[in-house]
């Protein structure tokens, strides 16, 4: 064992080890990186994750920097949740409830929780948190929090930012802090503090004051939108202030959460999906601006395009047979309502219908929940599309998770299908978020190879300039990570990039809490990231779902 890792052991009531099967497991997350950490740190509870912080704040003093990357599941397809330094892993003791209050709906709990367990518990009381990924059976909330994550239902319900209400957060410096909304006057307290939370607070009230007009006119018109720093909802016009914005979609560059109070809403498992068949883009645009418009939101709009279905076909003959007849469609649309009046619901479903109808697309209407499985288990099939190596060449996540306004998603795919065509990819598997514009697109590519190599960064660069060009942003849903940092300047422009690192130095001034993530890695950087063995068969157990 290294000093460092004996210092800590001595000084933490959690387990440390630096065993070189512990290391290989915690150098891979869910993307295509590879790091190595030095010392693995099992905290049994907060003040744990304080003195790691406090150690290694005193190591930079002296001009050491041994860097902190917390971990919840490693789910993380950018390289967010992997660090050379010392790798905090949540989910082996701080996984609990804390507190539930089944009236208000509120609960408090460790970052380390599963959040299924927590969704689980939470539909035993008749409730739930709408914003929840794909993922949701094997990664935690505090991952969940840190990459400010969306899912299927988050077109009508937001991101899981919507449903947090205060943070408790370990700063670089060891100090714990509790976030949430202030007024005026408790903001004032918080800038009188002679703390390093009072300078955070001081700093940043003061940067977002000198910057609002740039801060205000640089906001992307978005649903969805993780690259970066949430510098727009810290100080509202009412004067209040609240850093929990800052702290969400950061990935533990900014401070580490310990405990989340996290509010849910009351679940019914009653809705109407509806698919319906699209064969171009005109028409799918045109249902999708549709229901943008209209007043009662769906919960989610969800597509897959036919060259998903075509290649979960090629890969399993079988497994779409009985739900869905050949030839596919372009494109298959997923509507679903869950509109708590019966009455509004069969409205606006017979709507949608007649509006299908005189675009004279198939459609089919499910109500039963076993009914509703054959449909879901459509959208669904990415995962066998994920899971599966078409030789030596995987579905990587690169250019994975993008966002544009909703009204130019047709453009996103006819132009990002162009660019697959100039780098010889013939077949363009997408699927995703349509009403918010957020596509997953996943190309099929051997890393290992030159040729492959070189297409993947020809992909990145073209797709990012495509997304950006039609004012959308990198990152959707996954956040940045390493893997998008290079293009953050040319996403947001040197103004508000310059701004989002001073943000970052005042949080951090020694660069120890995930360095590399967000801010500062070259592509070049990157590319010496890239894992040789890259694959899910961590998630195999409940298949990688997106
Ligand atoms: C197959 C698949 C499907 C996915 N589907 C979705 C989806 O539908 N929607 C979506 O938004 N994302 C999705 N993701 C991305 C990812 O699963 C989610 O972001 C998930 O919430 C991450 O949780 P985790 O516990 O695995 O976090 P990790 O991967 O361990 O960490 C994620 C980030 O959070 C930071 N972090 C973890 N814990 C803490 C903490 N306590 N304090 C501060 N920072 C912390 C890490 O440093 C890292 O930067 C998917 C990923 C995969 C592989």
């Amino acid at each position: 064992m290294s000093k460092i890792a004996h210092y800590l052991q001595e000084h933490l009531t959690g387990e440390v080890m630096v065993s070189a099967d512990a290391r290989d497991y915690f150098s891979k997350d869910s993307s295509i990186f590879n790091i190595p950490p030095a010392v693995i740190v099992y905290p049994r509870n907060e003040n744990d994750i304080r003195k790691v912080a406090r150690f290694s704040w005193q190591l930079a003093q002296r001009n050491r920097i041994f860097p902190i990357t917390a971990r919840g599941s490693g789910t993380d397809t950018t390289g967010g949740a992997l660090g050379s330094g010392i790798v905090i892993v949540f989910p082996a003791h701080l996984h609990h409830v804390l507190e539930l209050d089944s009236k208000s709906g509120d609960v408090v709990v460790e970052a380390g929780i599963n959040f299924g367990k927590l969704q689980q518990t939470l539909q035993t009381h008749g409730l739930f948190i709408p914003a929840y990924p794909a993922s949701i059976e094997y990664s935690t909330v505090g991952g969940a929090i840190s990459n400010n994550i969306s899912g299927e239902k988050s077109h009508k319900y937001g991101p899981i930012a919507n449903f947090i209400k205060s943070l408790r957060v370990v700063l670089s410096n060891g100090e714990v802090i509790e976030t949430e909304k202030l007024s005026k006057k408790e903001l004032n307290k918080k800038l009188g503090l002679s703390s390093f939370e009072g300078e955070i607070y001081r700093s940043i009230d003061t940067l977002i004051e000198e910057n609002k007009e740039l801060i205000k006119r640089s906001k992307l018109n978005l649903t969805r939108n993780n690259s970066g720093y949430n510098i727009y909802d810290v100080k509202k016009d009412d004067g209040s202030f609240d850093l929990t914005p800052l702290i969400i979609g950061s990935q533990a560059t900014l401070g580490i959460v310990s405990e989340i109070s996290i509010s849910s809403e009351s679940y019914s498992p009653d809705s109407t999906l509806i698919m319906i068949s699209v064969d171009d883009l005109d028409s799918l645009q045109h249902i999708i601006n549709e229901l943008n418009k209209s007043k009662n939101w769906p919960c989610s709009i969800e597509v897959v395009n036919k060259g998903l279905l075509e290649a979960v076909q090629k890969i399993n003959p079988n497994q779409l047979k009985n739900s869905l007849k050949l030839p596919y469609p372009e494109y298959l649309l997923f509507v679903e309502y869950d509109i708590q009046s019966d009455h509004q619901q069969k409205k606006v479903v017979k709507a949608l219908l007649k509006l299908a109808s005189r675009l004279g697309l198939e459609t089919r209407v499910e109500s039963e929940p076993e009914l509703k499985q054959n449909l879901i288990k459509i959208r669904e099939c990415s995962s066998t599309y994920l899971g599966n190596n078409d030789g030596i060449r995987k579905a990587l996540p690169i250019i994975d998770d993008s966002v544009v306004p909703p009204t130019q998603l047709a453009t996103l795919i006819s132009e990002v299908t162009e660019i697959f065509k100039k780098v010889s990819l013939d077949n363009i598997a997408i699927w995703g978020h349509a009403g918010d514009g957020n596509i997953h697109i996943q190309p099929h590519l051997d890393l290992s190879q030159v040729g492959d190599r070189q297409k993947a960064f020809k992909l990145l660069n073209e797709y990012y300039d495509l997304v950006i060009n039609l004012g959308g942003s990198i990152s959707g849903e996954h956040n940045d990570g390493r893997l998008k940092t290079p293009y953050l300047r040319k996403l947001y422009g040197d103004e508000i990039y310059e701004l989002m690192i001073k943000i970052k130095q005042i949080f951090d001034p020694f660069n120890i809490l995930n360095p590399g993530v967000k801010f500062e890695t070259t592509e070049d950087e990157i590319k010496n990231l890239i894992a040789k063995d890259y694959n899910l068969s961590n998630l195999y157990t409940y298949l990688p779902r997106t």
